[in-house]
């Protein structure tokens, strides 16, 4: 053990890491690869990771919501094509943020975030008759994307 662990902020180990060569999992805690051997990403990039992770399961949570909505609008609700429409292209944005976050987690979330936001924000000004409706998870939405602009801007 040579190299210096900062306890404090040292990620939780139940939390593994993907092998970059051989693609087996590991340990969160471990220097080298039990498959092969290859030397695991150091502290600093374990963090950054981890971050990356929060960001895009937040950005998939996200989509989860307007896909949730718009098969609930669709089933249970006489929702207009216009409302039906909307939260379908809002999923797909938010799946393509999804996979635009590995590369660039920092515009992914905040555009999301932007997004989301926005649209509660201007949904509550149209209609303020449903801004009760489905407010734990647009409470769990907004939670979740200020958590995730926490870790990667943090
Ligand atoms: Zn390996």
């Amino acid at each position: 053990m040579t190299r210096a662990f900062r306890k404090t902020s040292s990620p939780k180990k139940e939390q593994q890491l993907t092998c970059r060569k051989c693609r087996k999992k590991s340990d969160f805690a471990d220097e080298y690869c039990s498959n092969c051997g290859k030397e695991l990403p150091d502290w600093e990039n374990r963090r950054t990771i981890l971050n990356l992770r929060v960001a895009q399961n937040s950005i998939a949570f996200i989509a989860g919501i307007f896909f949730l909505s718009f098969i609930w609008a669709f089933l249970f609700e006489k929702a207009s094509l216009l409302i039906l429409a909307e939260n379908l292209v809002v999923g797909l944005i938010m799946t393509v943020l999804f996979f635009y976050s590995k590369k660039f987690p920092r515009p992914a979330v905040f555009t999301a975030t932007g997004l989301f936001v926005g649209l509660l924000v201007l949904s509550a000004i149209l209609n303020p008759e449903t801004i009760f409706q489905g407010i734990i998870l647009k409470l769990a939405g907004i939670v979740i994307s200020l958590n995730a602009i926490r870790s990667v801007f943090g």
